[in-house]
């Protein structure tokens, strides 16, 4: 069995200041916008304020669903495998898959969000810009925008709960993708 860890050395994700995430204490289920027949866990205040975001986007007439929430360190493991089966070179996946222990899904608060019924292009669509004007009120933060210095590309899909809300300076990082 091919041994993730074994190709990738920890040294380059320090080097790129990318922390490595734990679980936290606790996890919760959620129905609320969720792709169907998934089963997606996050942490309670995740939880009550993506349900506060999905209220708000629909009453705006914005439809938005949530295709990934929390991953195990085993799951993340799985997703890289299962590219590499299908012949995905492992330098290219780990532009867009954190290996086990540096994907902000570990934390329980980052969503891979998308439009409902779903996009082929989700940045393209209403719900993209809606979320990029509006996310900020419910503590959510677009974790790689175009540009960013993580190492991974452009993922307008990929949201994270700030357990702080500072808006200005969530705000204000929206504004990094139309850079
Ligand atoms: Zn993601």
């Amino acid at each position: 069995m091919l041994c993730i860890e074994c190709w990738v050395s920890p040294g380059t994700y320090a080097d790129r200041g990318l922390p490595f995430y734990r679980y936290p204490a606790e996890l919760v289920a959620v129905s609320t916008g969720v792709f169907e027949g998934q089963q997606c866990l996050m942490t309670p205040r995740t939880r009550s304020q993506w349900r506060a975001m999905h209220t708000t986007a629909a009453n705006d007439g914005v439809g938005l669903q949530i295709c990934w929430a929390f991953r195990s360190a085993d799951q993340q493991a799985k997703l890289i495998r299962d590219q590499l089966a299908w012949g995905g070179k492992l330098d290219y996946l780990l532009t867009w898959i954190a290996a086990p222990g540096y994907s902000e899904h570990h934390t329980g608060r980052a969503l891979d969000l998308d439009s409902f019924p779903p996009a082929e292009k989700f940045e393209d669509t209403p719900a993209f810009d809606w979320l990029c004007n509006n996310t900020w009120k419910f503590g959510f933060k677009l974790s790689y925008p175009i540009g960013n210095d993580s190492g991974f590309i452009y993922e307008p899909w990929h949201w994270c709960y700030q357990d702080i809300i500072e808006n200005t300076a969530l705000h204000q990082s929206c504004e990094v993708r139309k850079i």
